[in-house]
């Protein structure tokens, strides 16, 4: 090969499309991220055109997530992790969050991006406790099933389970992410804690702005991302008791601090929430 496509195939590992935008590579755009291309950066400019402050999306969800482990890591004692949808490393990622409380928690994520497992393999898998497995989220089966995932986790024992910013890139049926996590909930032991956020319509269908942002979305490069009522939401949460203060805007879980200016429209087009399975 000439140096030309040594250097080519160097840039963009196997499996890549680098003409196709990837739920992965655009939320790391919208993170203000460096392992996104051109064609994920137009995602972000075509929903910003629906709402400048679109990134907001992103750091409400990954401030969420964020908090939402530093609370499960101290406050449960539970000590191993299943992350669905990883996401690409960025600056603090669920192991890092968990092990600086407890050194000993252990970490499976599932992805099934080419880039995220490349990128994942080198950084996410830091030590012997995080492993990262290649598998679709949306198939139950295939997750809790899957060896390593069966290896690592002790389905005896409490876990925390995390599903931060995925269901709603399912692109099917409308009730299915909730037959999705009615599917895992079953299967985790009781005592487990279930951590879910997901864009939001915060006025029952009526919300231009969550309107015109799932539109650009969904007729992006992209394709997917579906904004979901409180009741819908709440459905994802079947069975299990609500961790104070229940399914509630990301921005208002827990903040690290008091609110001195008021959430933009964006902020409040994103919400999550904690459950634990009795
Ligand atoms: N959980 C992280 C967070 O909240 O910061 C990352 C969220 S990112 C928006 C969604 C992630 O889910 C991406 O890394 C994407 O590759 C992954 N994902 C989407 N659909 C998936 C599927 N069917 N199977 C496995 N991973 C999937």
């Amino acid at each position: 090969a000439d140096n030309a496509t040594v250097a080519a195939k160097r840039t963009v590992p196997v499996g890549v499309d680098p003409t196709r935008a990837s739920i992965a590579r655009v939320y790391d755009a919208f993170l203000n991220g460096k392992d996104n291309y051109e064609v994920d950066r137009e995602v972000l400019r075509q929903v910003q055109k629906a709402a400048p402050e679109a990134v907001d999306l992103a750091t409400e969800n990954r401030g969420f997530l964020i908090r939402a482990c530093r609370f499960l890591a101290a406050q449960t004692g539970i000590d191993q992790y299943l992350d669905c949808g990883s996401g690409l490393p960025t600056a603090e990622n669920v192991h890092q969050v968990v092990q600086r409380i407890n050194p000993q928690a252990g970490v499976v994520y599932v992805d099934n991006d080419p880039v995220v497992l490349a990128h994942g393999r080198a950084l996410l898998e830091e030590n012997e406790s995080t492993h990262l497995v290649s598998a679709d989220i949306f198939a139950p089966r295939e997750v809790l099933g899957h060896g390593e995932v069966r290896a690592r986790i002790d389905f005896s024992r409490p876990l925390v389970f995390l599903q931060m910013g995925t269901l709603h890139h399912y692109n099917g049926p409308r009730e299915q992410p909730a037959r999705i996590m009615r599917e895992y909930i079953d299967a985790l032991p009781s005592g487990s804690y279930v951590a879910i956020s997901h864009f939001f319509d915060p006025q029952n269908e009526y919300s231009p702005v969550a309107r015109k942002m799932e539109e650009m979305f969904v007729h992006s490069m992209m394709g997917s991302g579906t904004f979901r009522t409180r009741a819908e939401l709440e459905e994802l949460f079947d069975g299990l008791e609500m961790v104070d203060p229940g399914l509630t805007l990301c921005a208002d879980w827990w903040p690290d601090g008091p609110r001195i200016k008021p959430l933009n429209q964006v902020q409040r087009c994103i919400a999550g929430g904690i459950g634990r399975k009795p």
